[in-house]
Order: structure tokens, then C-alpha cells, then sequence
């Protein structure tokens, strides 16, 4: 049966999975924030549904079946958290948490009237990527703000959105999915970033410039304007 617990866990592994890291109980159980038993227990139940396999060296893989329930609880969550902010105005630092609970729950037509009512958005309120009703997700290269080059001046394509104290202090300086940030200056040994924000300067932890992502690669328009 396709628990709440099944979709989370497919969620996780689908999303550390595309991060590039190793999909091993040890990274799914910091991530979820359970023991490594419960965790082995779960990979065996989803492996006898047949929605994820274990392949050596590798870690652990979602099949086709496992890869389209992740997508469409994304789809859930990112959806509702951007119906919340537009329909119901929650503030973006309040919208994850009820769509966690929410995401498990809502039907078929519920979805799509949201998709309707909001256009068939292709990004929620943290400038993560909205999966279409076919499963599709345009994933993007993304590093985090802390590798940007000093000097630089980047744009933010999407923000973490676990924390939302963090997102709060984002939001009270202006940092915004679409917002150029100006690197200014790089501390030594991991210390603050220097960056520039709609006219007034900052200093930004690296453990708040880890959960802020711009792109791999700067865009076409960008290249030729600098
Ligand atoms: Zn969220």
C-alpha cells in the first residue's frame, strides 16, 4: 500500500538522487531524520512494491512506478505552496510546512483546479520547479551562492525551503528567486560573504548562502549584457 511514509520516502530518495549524491541509507536517514533501521525496513518494503531496486555502487534507485509517485507528490506540494501564497497569503516562509501535511491528501481534481486557478505555474514560491501532470520536471544545474566568484554578480534561481526562519531573513533582505545579488567580498576559511542587495550591503553566513542556488551556468541574455 502506498503509505504516507512510501511517498515521503520516494520524495527524498528522488530528490538526493537528482542532487548527485550517493542515495545510501545513511544519507536518507539524515535526511529524513530517522534511524538507519527504520530506513532498511522501508527500502525493503519499497523494493517488494516495486518502486525502487538497489543497484551496487550506486545506492538506491526509484523505478519508473517509484519515480512518478515522487513526481507527483512534488507536484502536490509545490502546487499548494504557491496556491497558499497567492489564494490564501501565507507568507513564503509558511507555506512548506502546510504542504507537507497537505500533499498527501488532496485529490485528481483538486490539483488540477489549483494548476488552473494558477495558471499552470511552472514555479512555486522558492523558485523550485513545478512537475507537469505528466511527470515531466525541468531540473535545472544549480550551485550554491557560496561558490559564487567575487566580483560577480549573480541571480538567485531558488532558496531552500525547509527553514523557515532562514526564509524569513532571506525575505527581510530582499532575497527572492529572480533577485542579483553583487559579490563583494569572500571571508577566508568558509567566513561570511560580502554581497550587495537592492542597494545596500550584507554579510551572509555560509550556512544560509549553502541554502540559496543560483545557476551552473549564467543564462545567454546575461552573458552579453556584462
Ligand atoms: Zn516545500
Amino acid at each position: 500500500m502506498i503509505t504516507q511514509a512510501v511517498q515521503d520516502y520516494l520524495k527524498i530518495i528522488y530528490k538526493l538522487g537528482r542532487d548527485g549524491k550517493r542515495v545510501n541509507t545513511n544519507a536518507i536517514a539524515a535526511r529524513m531524520n530517522v534511524s538507519q533501521a527504520s530506513v532498511t525496513g522501508m527500502l525493503k518494503k519499497l523494493s517488494e512494491l516495486k518502486l525502487s531496486s538497489y543497484k551496487r555502487y550506486y545506492g538506491v534507485e526509484l523505478t519508473d512506478s517509484g519515480k512518478k509517485i515522487a513526481l507527483e507528490i512534488i507536484r502536490h506540494h509545490r502546487l499548494l505552496e504557491l496556491y497558499l501564497a497567492e489564494a490564501l497569503g501565507y507568507s513564503w516562509d509558511q507555506v512548506h510546512e502546510e504542504a507537507e501535511k497537505l500533499e498527501h491528501h488532496i485529490s485528481e481534481e483538486f490539483e488540477e483546479r489549483m494548476a488552473e486557478f494558477l495558471g499552470h505555474p511552472e514555479f512555486d514560491p522558492h523558485g523550485a520547479p513545478i512537475p507537469t501532470k505528466n511527470g515531466d520536471i525541468l531540473e535545472r544545474e544549480l550551485l550554491s551562492l557560496t561558490t559564487a566568484e567575487t566580483g560577480s554578480s549573480v541571480r538567485v534561481i531558488q532558496v531552500s525551503d525547509g527553514d523557515a526562519e532562514k526564509l524569513r531573513y532571506l525575505a527581510a533582505l530582499g532575497i527572492f528567486p529572480g533577485t542579483e545579488v553583487e559579490i563583494i567580498q569572500k571571508g577566508p576559511f568558509g567566513g561570511p560573504l560580502q554581497i550587495r542587495v537592492a542597494g545596500s550591503e550584507c554579510h551572509l553566513a555560509e550556512n544560509l548562502t549553502d541554502q540559496i542556488f543560483i545557476a551552473a551556468q549564467p543564462p545567454d541574455d546575461q552573458k552579453e549584457v556584462n
